[in-house]
């Protein structure tokens, strides 16, 4: 008898560990503890605190009550609809690492750059108007730079930008790379889309673009399913730096964007 209940208790144990079925059994039960929430989500509540509170029903709960689809069931998304209409499990399909690049990305391996446009309006704005009342100046690098530039204060983004700023002001060989920032907050949309550029918040920043190098420029071209030879001249210890505080670098995407940060906490392990 003893023996069947420690089996059977070694069994339910393993099943509820087990990735599919601990999904499963998440959805299943309104009010999860944190070990039956998939782990993407997890990283989601841990990096917007401040925003996301919960899971349930297959859905991530915001702190308004207001909720998003995490997974809308749909296999094998072309790298076309992953770009266009992706759900929120979608952010996490393909894994962004942190360090120096072993070698340059494989064709469409952008890790970020899909991106759930009604989440991070929820978070940082809708409308321009609402992005302008969260934004907010610091100086860039005030003892190389001396800038201006604004971003927002949501999710502490200020507060983050002007440390990598701190850190990066204690690297004067890397001045060049650093001066003329090539842009923070611009409400736009992606050249050749209509989905929101990351620039529509305040949570990303362009360095100097005359060091830099983007997908675009090399293909002279806009077609996503361009053969593009991959080109970077941002030095590593940038990179380290802004990895360090939650951002993503473009230069780790087949569709590089070298002078790119973006505030995604989420996908940094
Ligand atoms: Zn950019």
């Amino acid at each position: 008898m003893r023996i069947t209940i420690i089996v059977l208790l070694g069994w339910l144990s393993y099943s509820l560990n087990h990735e599919g079925i601990k999904s499963n059994f998440a959805e299943l039960r309104p009010n999860n503890s944190m070990d039956t929430i998939p782990q993407s989500v997890q990283k989601l509540i841990s990096s917007y605190k401040n925003f996301v509170v919960a899971f349930s029903n297959n859905h991530i709960i915001f702190k308004d009550g207001s909720k998003f689809l995490w997974d809308d069931g749909i296999k094998n998304k072309s790298p076309k609809l992953l770009l266009e209409n992706p759900d929120l499990k979608d952010l996490f399909a393909q894994k962004y690492v942190t360090g120096a690049l072993k070698s340059p990305p494989a064709a469409n391996f952008d890790p970020g750059r899909v991106r759930n446009g009604p989440f991070f309006l929820k978070m940082y704005g809708a409308t321009e108007k609402e992005v302008r009342k969260n934004l907010t100046e610091i100086t860039w690098c005030p003892k190389l730079v001396g800038q201006k530039i604004t971003v927002t204060r949501i999710n502490g983004i200020d507060k983050k930008l002007a440390q990598i700023s701190n850190e990066l002001d204690e690297h004067p060989e890397l001045k060049k790379y650093l001066t003329n920032i090539g842009g923070t907050f611009t409400w736009r949309n992606i050249n050749g889309t209509n989905r929101h550029s990351m620039h529509s918040f305040g949570m990303t920043i362009d360095i100097n673009i005359a060091c830099s190098d983007y997908w675009q420029w090399v293909c002279k071209c806009t077609n996503e399913n361009a053969a593009i030879q991959y080109k970077n001249r941002i030095p590593q210890t940038i990179v380290d730096i802004f990895e360090k505080h939650g951002f993503i670098w473009g230069g780790k995407w087949y569709h590089f964007d070298t002078m790119h940060f973006e505030y995604r906490p989420e996908l940094i392990d």
